[in-house]
């Protein structure tokens, strides 16, 4: 059983915030055992912690929010403090979104690397999925099964031909998160970009924090051929540590999004009672190995 982790050191980043389009500064710092991530921004009094009760928005980014004030875009720095193991955190954000970066988690790794890492007193409290939970349609779907371990098994199937049927499965370890996951960026169709900025959307997007597509191909280098579906991993893995507790389970996903993640993850909180205030800190979900026995009907999902 491991223990929970937090960074030596305050680090700090800044850069232009993909959706805002504004420049924005966060200071990263240590934080004690139990307390999780935790968003805070200059000059506003409220704390958000980075749990399924505080997303406020999860269509084209998560926007996190506790009484009005909120943060937006958290989904790749989430990523990168689980891909690290980073149980604990405090995020402080001067402006409204956290920095795009390039576009991937890989900017925040080596900043969180930077920091350095200590291991606190107090056990991980992994959250053990026990029965089979789907959300979505037939054609976009998540489900979560269970399993020895934290398995992601992405198909992403566009009709685009830049994009095509593309598919990964892997147990995210930190080695394969740094090497394989977090350099992905996310991307977006030159036909949207339109529509998005319209609605104050992609304000920050560029081909240098992108990757565009065009009507037929990429517009800029990709950095895997499978780059889209590594993508779409990553955000599931920002997404799935809003749970706040480090998932042991097969989730298996098909076309799924923003929206959809979320979804999935207020299921599971809802599903083990983390959306209760005042529960999260129970750890009565730690299952024994007994207890993972698929239920009945799990071959046939
Ligand atoms: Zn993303």
């Amino acid at each position: 059983m491991s223990y929970q982790q937090t960074t030596k050191k305050p680090v700090t980043f800044e850069g232009i915030g993909l959706h805002s389009g504004k420049l924005t500064k966060i200071v990263l710092s240590p934080a004690p055992a139990d307390s999780g991530i935790v968003f805070r921004v200059v000059g506003h009094q409220a704390r958000i912690p980075a749990l399924p009760g505080s997303v406020v928005d999860s269509h084209y980014a998560t926007t996190l929010g506790v009484n009005g004030t909120r943060v937006h875009t958290v989904e790749h720095l989430m990523a990168a403090a689980a891909g690290l193991g980073l149980d604990n955190l405090d995020v402080r954000v001067d402006g409204i979104e956290v920095p795009a970066a390039d576009g991937s988690a890989q900017p925040f790794v080596s900043l969180l690397r930077s920091a350095g890492r200590i291991a606190l007193t107090a056990r991980r409290r992994p959250l053990v999925i026990v029965r089979p939970i789907r959300v979505g349609t037939d054609s976009r779907w998540l489900q979560v099964l269970p399993s020895d371990s934290f398995r992601i098994s992405y198909t992403l199937d566009s009709s685009h031909p830049a994009v095509g049927m593309q598919a990964i499965s892997c147990e995210p370890t930190e080695k394969l998160f740094v090497e394989e996951l977090a350099p992905a960026r996310t991307y977006g169709f030159l036909k949207d970009v339109e529509t998005l900025r319209k609605n104050g959307l992609a304000q920050g997007g560029s081909l240098e924090n992108a990757i565009v597509v065009g009507k037929r191909n990429v517009l800029n280098e990709l950095r895997y051929r499978d780059e889209f579906v590594r993508h779409k991993t990553l955000d599931l893995i920002g997404h799935l540590a809003l749970l706040g507790r480090p998932l042991v389970g097969h989730v298996i996903a098909r076309n799924a999004g923003h929206a959809l993640n979320y979804e999935l993850v207020s299921a599971l909180a809802q599903a083990h009672g983390l959306d209760r205030p005042g529960l999260r800190a129970v750890p009565k979900l730690v299952a024994r190995t007994a207890d993972l026995a698929p239920a009945p009907g799990f071959a046939a999902l």
